[in-house]
């Protein structure tokens, strides 16, 4: 091999510097022969709908080959943008085409959202701990973070809000926590949005998977509700996703807000990818209109709520020493705080690897880095017999990470 010559290549882009690369390594841990992945949020394969998909597929490519195989609309397909308008309008909140975006996934709204509104330095008030793909999504246009801690008693939206140029949330069911935001803070935040004049973006990928009790209205549903029959132009950015509902390779996700910030997003996506895939949206649009969600949500559900409950009862048996945590009312995680202030989740990580088992440690939901306090545990991808075999993996863990300390 001839040596390279010519002078030395300018770096990458400082941001690269700050950042992990802990999704990617969820995405292909599922490739090591023998570990159980409990870090990612990956859904049951079992679940998809893949006959129904296939003749969609099918009958789609003949009968939209404009559609499906050329260029389309930067907002995406007009009769999608319809057919989401009406999914998602209630009473007090009309939608208009105008209101939608389609997006290349629920990850592009996060994207597109820090293109179109965020300077360097600017700042963002997110729920602590963050979706690390939201964090991923906005580091390099080096923004602030000021967390927003919204479980806590005395949570003051307006000052929380205040000077952020937005808001983030993710109230059904947070990634990571799987909390619920409650209707009264919910309440806080659409009226704080209001008075403070900052856009609160409402990422809710995980509505539909509620296990236990009755859904909360959506934050823009209660953000609408001052200006009754009027096509929405709140604050509220609200983002959704077929992902968790059908199947994440699709990649069709929404983003449903006021006309200017969908104009605005809509140039932030012209230098993205100018279109999501003319063929998906119409799968996406079929799927819709035959009401596959519904057919397979029955499934889905009691597939879920199964595991959860697996996975919680083989914690309650092998993780009480280490851990506490609140069994989650819907999502695709429990996070459990280590009882031993001391002990680092970011030292467990190697033990758990070594164990042969995988979960995400808490510094990658903080900003800073710095959140060393719990592990999120993923239940919708492994059946329950892995999920205790994962849960005795990671008792291990600890054992040989306490053993190490003395
Ligand atoms: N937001 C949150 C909170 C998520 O957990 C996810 C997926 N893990 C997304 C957005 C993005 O979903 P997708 O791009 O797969 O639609």
């Amino acid at each position: 091999m001839t040596p390279t010559s010519g002078a030395p290549r300018p770096p990458f882009a400082r941001w690269l510097g700050t950042t992990n690369d802990i999704t990617r390594t969820f995405l292909s841990a599922g490739r090591i022969p023998g570990l159980i992945n409990m870090a990612g949020g990956l859904p049951e394969a079992a679940t998809y709908p893949v006959a129904a998909l296939a003749a969609i597929a099918r009958e789609v490519v003949e009968a939209h080959p404009h559609d499906v195989l050329g260029y389309g609309p930067i907002e995406g397909l007009p009769e999608l943008r319809d057919a989401l308008a009406r999914r998602f309008a209630t009473p007090a909140l009309a939608l208009t085409r105008a209101n939608v975006l389609v997006t290349t996934g629920g990850m592009q709204g996060l994207d597109l959202i820090g293109k179109a509104l965020l300077d360097e330095g600017d700042l963002i008030a997110g729920q602590f701990p963050t979706y690390l793909g939201a964090l991923d999504a906005w580091r390099p246009r080096a923004p602030r973070f000021r967390p927003m801690p919204l479980g806590k008693a005395g949570f003051d939206a307006v000052t929380a809000l205040d000077g952020a140029k937005f808001a983030y949330t993710v109230p059904n069911f947070s990634n990571p926590t799987g909390r619920m935001v409650g209707l009264e803070t919910r309440r806080a935040l659409a009226e704080a949005a209001h008075r403070t004049g900052t856009w609160l973006v409402e990422d809710d990928p995980y509505g539909r998977l509620l296990y236990d009790g009755e859904p909360l209205p959506r934050v823009i549903e209660l953000s609408a509700q001052a200006r009754l029959g009027e096509p929405y132009d709140g604050p509220v950015v609200y983002m959704g996703t077929l992902s968790k509902e059908i199947a994440p390779g699709l990649r069709i996700g929404w983003v449903i807000a006021a006309p200017a910030m969908i104009e605005a997003l809509t140039m932030a996506k012209q230098g993205s990818d100018m279109c999501t895939s003319g063929l998906t949206q119409r799968i996406a649009l079929a799927a819709l209109e035959a009401g596959l969600i519904e057919q397979i949500q029955p499934l889905v559900l009691d597939t879920y709520r199964a595991r959860r409950d697996a996975l919680c009862a083989a914690m309650d048996a092998h993780l009480r020493d280490w851990l506490d945590w609140e069994v989650p009312v819907g999502g695709m995680f429990v996070w459990a705080t280590a009882r031993d202030r001391a002990l680092s989740t970011d030292l467990l990580l190697p033990h758990a690897m070594s164990a042969g088992v995988c979960v995400s440690p808490s510094s990658v939901f903080d900003a800073a880095g710095q959140d060393r306090s719990a592990i999120r545990i993923n239940f919708t991808l492994n059946d329950p017999q892995r999920l205790q075999e994962g849960v005795r993996r990671l008792a291990r863990a600890f054992e040989t990470m306490q053993a190490r300390r003395g």
